[in-house]
């Protein structure tokens, strides 16, 4: 459970070490943000909580196009809780759900959809539909912020069926179309680097990355890491097409991760 009092307190004072571990909700705008937000801090009585950006969203709130919830690193309520979920969400991040149900995702996990969703709602207070529909949203938000891939090869990059579908949802979420975000007009080309940035949750002095991955995704993709400030490390995506994006991001967080120097090490 949060401590809203400590969770205001914390986003007073923008404290980058409480970023991804809670998300504010303001009721006035409708917007939710991270702990770090620049925008002028809402009064105590317009915000509420949310442990996971998901939990935001199935309320009815909207990322923040200021602090960009969908670049939080990954919320320790995801990442501590238990084994089978944590897979199921490594599942879900890398696309699992665009190519196949909940009932086959719980199949593989070796367990019944139902005891699934009620593994989700207890751990994570949302179900696993809930955190795919908020993980296309803030992928597609993601690659319309930072690379100029064209908005149809997001929709898919991202999971949507169609170009109609990525749009209805965006325009209800954002009340304005997802062209509307690039900052530069024109500058869609599928034919630039395709370079995003991966958040890490990790203490920022062991961070300690190689230069360069070579992917599972497919035979020769490759990541080749850009530059790592604090926690957030930017990634060149070497011959991924759209569609393996989600996957190719999901395996650099993942092997990321395991660079990380174990506690008995420091
Ligand atoms: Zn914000």
């Amino acid at each position: 459970m949060l401590d809203d009092d400590a969770c205001y307190s914390h986003l007073a004072r923008r404290d980058p070490a409480a970023d991804g571990e809670f998300f504010v909700a303001v009721k006035t705008t409708g917007i939710y943000c991270r702990p770090i937000c620049p925008a002028r801090l809402p009064l105590r009585k317009n915000v509420s909580f949310f442990r996971t950006a998901a939990e935001a969203h199935a309320n009815g709130f909207r990322p923040c196009l200021r602090c960009r919830p969908e670049s939080a690193p990954d919320s320790p309520a995801w990442l501590g809780t238990l084994a089978s979920v944590r897979r199921a969400l490594n599942l879900i991040d890398s696309g699992f759900l665009v190519d196949h149900d909940v009932d086959a995702l719980a199949d593989t996990l070796g367990m019944t959809a139902r005891h699934l969703r009620r593994l989700f709602m207890k751990h994570l207070g949302v179900g696993p539909i809930e955190v795919e529909q908020v993980r296309r949203l803030h992928l597609a938000k993601k690659l319309i912020h930072e690379t100029g891939l064209p908005i149809t090869e997001i929709a898919f990059a991202a999971g949507y069926g169609s170009l109609r579908r990525f749009n209805e949802v965006f325009l209800n979420a954002f009340k304005r179309p997802p062209s509307s975000l690039r900052k530069k007009r024109g500058a869609n080309s599928s034919a630039a680097p395709l370079i995003v940035s991966v958040a890490l949750r990790l203490d920022r002095t062991s961070l300690r990355t190689p230069d360069h991955l070579e992917l599972k995704v497919s035979g020769s993709a490759s990541a080749l890491i850009r530059s790592v400030k604090g926690t957030t490390v930017t990634v060149e995506l070497v011959n991924v097409a759209p569609r393996d994006i989600a996957t190719a991001i999901s395996e650099i967080k993942q092997r990321l991760h395991s660079h990380r120097p174990s506690f008995a090490a420091r």
